[in-house]
């Protein structure tokens, strides 16, 4: 008899818990779905991969502003700084009136290291024009990490056309595909071009502007090219060349330019000037239409 009334108590006391059970799940379990409910929303509003992603979209407009609209307190060649599209650049007026800018065409190839190194040597950066088809991929490569040491390198078509004697429709051709061809060498946008032989007729400025390439020409010539036999000849057309602020000097990848760079760069240092790459943040300077 004790058993069975143990057992009875015990089978009680079993509903009775079960029955704890269910009604304590049939109460709390509205406001655990309501909880389950607002918990998605809270995190959708506060879901850590959304939140970084705004974040993250966020920095990237304001990183895309200030790309455009950088700081002011930052070096002239950091700056964004107004440039006309389709016209013929040979100065870059600064504020510091100090800045010049060495350029270097008919690159890359066996002097591209060397004037690399000597421009770090002396602190100097410099500007590059580079013939699309000379530029490997190891090349490629040695122009992106000269453009992290704050180099720019631009377009200087892809085989050294003479842009001027063809139509719009080619130079557009030939325009797009070396921009797009050494940006992928260098890994590195190019805005930058210097017509060979300084070659240029209307379409190249209307298919420049349309591409947002800039024509860079040059106001002080080294004639470096065609002094293989006299070097010294390369810094006297530089000194009597009237170099002033904001002067873009014209120089190629040659052994003489080579051999002569490092007093080239002594002599306009001395002169107080800093020699810089071309901004490497230009934006489009509003010109009247012609
Ligand atoms: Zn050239």
């Amino acid at each position: 008899m004790r058993d069975s009334k143990k057992r009875v108590i015990w089978i009680w006391s079993s509903i009775i818990c079960l029955g704890a059970i269910i009604l304590v799940n049939i109460v709390f379990h509205p406001l655990n779905e309501s909880l389950a409910k607002n918990n998605p929303k809270q995190e959708s509003s506060a879901l850590p991969g959304d939140t970084n992603t705004q974040q993250q979209q966020q920095q990237a407009q304001e990183q895309t502003k200030e790309e455009i609209v950088p700081p002011k307190d930052i070096t002239p060649q950091e700056e964004s700084y107004p440039l006309p599209l389709g016209k013929l650049i040979d100065n870059i007026p600064t504020k510091d009136n100090k800045t010049i800018y060495l350029t270097f065409d008919d690159g890359p190839g066996e002097y591209t290291k060397e004037v690399a190194s000597i421009l770090q040597q002396h602190g100097a950066h410099a500007s590059f024009f580079w013939i699309g088809n000379q530029v490997t991929d190891e090349l490629g490569k040695f122009g992106h990490q000269m453009i992290e040491q704050g180099n720019i390198i631009g377009s200087h078509t892809m085989r050294h056309d003479a842009l001027g004697k063809e139509n719009g429709a080619k130079q557009k051709s030939d325009l797009t595909q070396t921009a797009a061809f050494i940006s992928s060498k260098v890994n590195h946008p190019v805005v930058y071009m210097r017509p060979p032989y300084g070659s240029v007729n209307k379409e190249t400025r209307e298919v420049s502007k349309e591409l947002g390439e800039y024509i860079m020409f040059w106001q002080v010539d080294s004639l470096d090219w065609s002094l293989a036999h006299n070097p010294e000849k390369i810094l006297a057309n530089i000194k009597n060349g009237g170099v002033k602020p904001g002067s873009i000097i014209l120089m190629h990848e040659r052994k003489q330019t080579v051999e002569m760079l490092p007093k080239v760069i002594e002599y306009l240092q001395g002169k107080g000037y800093t020699l810089a790459a071309l901004p490497s943040h230009p934006i489009q300077k509003e010109t009247k239409q012609k």
